[in-house]
């Protein structure tokens, strides 16, 4: 699974970092920060997850 992020949508709310610490960290301004570009199979659910709680639809996941 590919993960996109737009940190110009992003608001810190920090929802995907707390769903998902492997791959979505904030930096000290409480933006999103990628910390991987690509989610291994064992979680793409909580990938999907976090895309679901961003306030802004800020994280685009995609299947290939
Ligand atoms: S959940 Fe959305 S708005 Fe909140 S930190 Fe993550 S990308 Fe930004």
């Amino acid at each position: 699974m590919r993960v996109d992020v737009d940190v110009d949508l992003c608001i810190g709310s920090g929802q995907c970092a707390l769903t998902v610490p492997e791959i979505f960290d904030q930096d000290d301004d409480g933006v999103v920060l990628l910390l991987a570009t690509t989610a291994p199979p064992e979680l793409h659910d909580e990938v999907r997850d976090a895309a679901s709680r961003c306030p802004v639809r800020a994280i685009t996941p995609t299947d290939r």
